[in-house]
């Protein structure tokens, strides 16, 4: 017996060597604990961990600001957990802004600041025209990438500060931004100075090297291509730009195969310090990196079948739900058991009637009985938000006719 307790202890420190952050034996009788108490499917977040997240980013990359893009998990109490640390935040709707503005209200007067580019800047680069109006009062930063939306800044928030978004290479990263967002490098500089001539003042530039980014060249590239634009738009505007974003991107050991952050951080901190001067303020926007191993789902098995001689499993939680992901995301997410035994490869769907509502096909499972739980962990990032109001966007709203 304690020879076996031995070999499974070992066998865990070879699953944690990978780097991939595993749930330890205490932490699944936690959540185990909190599934019976709170009943299944639960979300279950872990603060201490994002704590160690943000101070882990930012022992890393020291000169950088942390805006958080809330879109990656907008629950409040992750959003007054990394306030409290000091973070800023990158938001993407009126909503989103407000969840970090009721934040900044609730300071106590003394420490708060009537600066709002300090904890916030709003990173959508289209903005619908009630919400300008709405932000302009806060006198906030925004991001653009194109001469209509210069436009509509100008009428409906001639107040705000502008961050030039530029269009960089997402080579090779999970999720793929480029090709709705960003200015092409080309006509960045124009776009700034026709800002400048409409008397707006633009601030920065940004960029985003796609979600999940494994191939660091996107950074290094974009630093480049920020570099040489700032100078050229600083020479023709007359204007110093004062503020380099670099956006989020920074990737999550998912997997064995992802490089460690400081693997990446390492080259930024070198190329930033190399091409940009002392007193370039530098934000980051990580969202990602923020929240996905600091968050696990349980769910329950609510039915078993045998399809093809592969056994089926049915739990409560699906591809509507907690593991959207896997849709919007491109992430996967192991259904993983908690009871022990002889594995096989299994199904694992959603509760829903539709085939769609897939989890996996090839799930490696022990027998599994109904009433059972399982769990998939590193899932706090784009999981629980997507599958509601994803970025503060409401559904429509449903109007009835009756005739
Ligand atoms: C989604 C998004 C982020 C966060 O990206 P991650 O890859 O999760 O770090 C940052 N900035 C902007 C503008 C975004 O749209």
């Amino acid at each position: 017996m304690a020879k076996e307790e031995e070999a499974k202890r070992g066998m865990k420190r070879e699953g944690q060597a990978d780097g991939v952050p595993h749930l330890d034996k205490e932490q699944k009788d936690l959540l185990q604990d909190l599934a019976r108490r709170e009943g299944t499917p639960i979300f279950v977040i872990d603060h201490e961990k994002i704590r160690e997240n943000y101070r882990e980013f930012k022992d890393h990359l020291p000169n950088v600001q942390i805006y958080y893009a809330v879109k990656a998990n907008s629950n409040p109490r992750i959003v007054k957990t990394l306030f409290d640390l000091g973070c800023s935040f990158d938001v993407a709707s009126m909503p989103e802004f407000m969840l970090v503005h009721e934040n900044i209200r609730n300071m106590p007067d003394k420490e708060r600041q009537d600066w709002i580019w300090d904890k916030i800047i709003y990173a959508n680069t289209i903005k619908p025209i009630d919400t300008l109006e709405a932000l302009d009062k806060y006198k906030p930063l925004v991001t653009f990438d194109n001469i209509e939306e210069l436009r509509k800044i100008k009428l409906h928030a001639p107040n705000a500060g502008l961050v030039l978004r530029i269009r960089v290479p997402n080579t090779g990263s999970m999720v793929e931004l480029s090709s709705k967002f960003g200015a092409h490098p080309g006509e960045a500089v124009d776009l700034i100075a026709e800002a400048f001539n409409l008397g707006l003042i633009v601030e920065g530039l940004s960029f985003h090297v796609g979600s999940q980014c494994t191939n660091f060249e996107n950074y290094i590239q974009a630093l480049q291509l920020s570099a040489n634009i700032i100078k050229e738009a600083e020479t023709r505007a007359g204007q110093r730009i004062k503020i380099l974003d670099i956006g989020g991107g920074f990737p999550v050991k998912y997997n064995p195969e992802v490089k460690s952050l400081r693997t990446l951080t390492r080259r930024l901190n070198g190329e930033i310090k190399r091409l940009f001067t002392p007193d370039t303020e530098i934000l980051a926007e990580p969202g990602r990196f923020m929240v996905a191993n600091a968050c696990s789902l349980v769910a329950k098995v609510i039915g078993k079948a045998v399809r093809d001689g592969k056994k089926c499993y049915y739990i409560n939680d699906g591809i509507y739900h907690t593991y959207s992901g896997q849709i919007f995301d491109h992430c996967t997410y192991p259904v993983l058991a908690f009871r022990e035994g002889e594995k096989q490869i299994s199904a694992v769907f959603g509760p829903t009637c539709d085939a769609f509502d897939t989890i996996t096909l090839g799930a490696e499972l022990p027998e599994l009985e109904i009433g059972d739980l399982v769990y998939s962990e590193n899932i706090g990032a784009y999981s629980h938000a997507s599958s509601t109001c994803f970025n503060g966007f409401p559904p429509a709203k449903v109007v009835h006719i009756n005739r």
